[in-house]
């Protein structure tokens, strides 16, 4: 027998509509011993049966639910099963062999991120129902995958809120410091260990698929956030002449060898800069470009900076409009899950009306299909990436 979660009256229908986290604040009682990790059946407030789940005593989300079916028992074949249902989705509709291979809840793996790049995976684990069971898990995975090498690295505000300790550390195989991978016809690079989250944006990928059409051969690109460049180099393969800016000197030098490598150097040029500052300046020297691409990290992770961070993005999107001629396109994207697509949209009208400049959406975009959106869990659909046209 599991240890049993009642839920409070009003979080009912909550759960009972499908909301895989079950906080700690809408349980009214717990009966059993609970350690982190443990299967904790969930019933509601008259004690009828929901789903089972891991729970955590320790974190604000006491339980992360795994199952609805009370006739299915976590063990091992469980987890087994449900990272080959992982497997399969990408298998069948991956055309590279670089993507998210487990997306955590979307995937029905609470806590678990797996990114696999060619013959490496890098996973992070983010929850204690998965971290009890890190060891099967790896090794479940290496029978499904045969990678050369697993690499944790598990870490950042999730993982302390669930008290566990930061854990980067290679797994099993070897695992080079800067892992190769093609993409976008690319030979690219992943810088796991300095580089944030598993080293690279496997995220943008469709994005960036989408960004090359708008490029023209001899236009001139501005990459604001560029990272390790993998927007600036998409748009030099496609003819033009980038100007990137990134205020990490780490990501602009991986980004330089894979210009190298690419032999798109001559029209790349990647400078270490804040793009807020630098935009300013530009546009005071009457600099104009075809193309801004706008790819900044999350400006706000709890509610309370939403306002600020809504602000910031408005200046930003603001500064880019004002280098661009008529008829250039904005890339804007945003990857701060508390800034919906409504609300993203209505800052860049906001934007445009500041600089009395028109713009109008060529493309509302979003996540590929390798970081799937759970309906029961809004937070997972958390990256926007709009396309526009300014005009006059
Ligand atoms: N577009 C990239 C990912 C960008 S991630 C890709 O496709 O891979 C966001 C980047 O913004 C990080 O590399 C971070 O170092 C950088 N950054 C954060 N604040 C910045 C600022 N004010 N100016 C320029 N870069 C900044």
């Amino acid at each position: 027998m599991n240890p049993t979660a009642i839920l409070k009256p009003k979080a009912d229908v909550l759960i009972r509509g499908g909301y895989p986290r079950i906080l700690r604040a809408n349980v009214s009682q717990i009966k059993g011993e609970v350690t982190a990790g443990d299967i904790v059946d969930v019933v509601d407030s008259r004690g009828d049966f929901i789903g089972r789940g891991a729970a955590n005593p320790h974190a604000r989300v006491f339980v992360r639910m795994l199952t609805y079916n009370p006739d299915e028992s976590i063990d091992d074949a469980f987890f087994y099963n449900r990272l080959i249902h992982a497997q399969r989705l990408r298998a069948r509709y991956a055309r590279e062999m670089s993507y998210r291979a487990v997306f955590s809840e979307s995937d029905g793996l609470p806590g678990l991120i797996v990114d696999r790049y060619e013959d490496y995976l890098i996973c992070q684990i983010n929850a204690a129902g998965i971290e009890v069971r890190r060891e099967a898990i790896f090794s479940m995975l290496q029978e499904i995958y045969k990678p050369r090498g697993i690499f944790e690295k598990s870490r950042g505000m999730a993982r302390k809120s669930e008290r566990l300790e930061r854990r980067i550390e290679a797994v099993s195989g070897e695992c080079p410091p800067l892992i190769p991978f093609q993409m976008h016809g690319l030979k690219l690079l992943n810088d796991v260990i300095e580089g944030q989250k598993t080293g690279f944006f496997l995220d943008q990928r469709d994005n960036r698929e989408a960004v090359r059409r708008y490029v023209m051969a001899g236009n001139r690109v501005l990459d604001g956030f560029s990272y390790t460049g993998a927007f600036s180099l998409v748009a030099a393969q496609a003819g033009a002449q980038v100007t990137a800016f990134d205020i990490s000197e780490q990501a602009l030098a991986i980004a330089q060898q894979a210009a190298v490598n690419n032999s798109l150097q001559a029209r790349c040029t990647f400078q270490q800069a804040n793009a807020f500052a630098m935009m300013r300046e530009l546009e005071e020297n009457q600099v104009q470009f075809d193309m801004v691409i706008l790819d900044p990290p999350a400006f706000a992770k709890h509610k309370g900076v939403l306002p600020k961070a809504i602000r910031a993005y408005r200046t930003l999107n603001r500064r880019a409009m004002k280098l661009l001629p008529d008829g250039g396109i904005l890339v804007s994207c945003s990857c701060t899950q508390l800034v919906s697509e409504e609300a993203f949209l209505d800052l860049l009208r906001n934007a445009a009306r500041d600089v009395r400049r028109q713009i109008r959406f060529l493309e509302i975009r979003g996540q590929p299909f390798d970081h799937p959106v759970l309906v029961t869990l809004p937070e997972t659909r958390y990256l926007k990436c709009v396309i526009a046209q300014v005009i006059a």
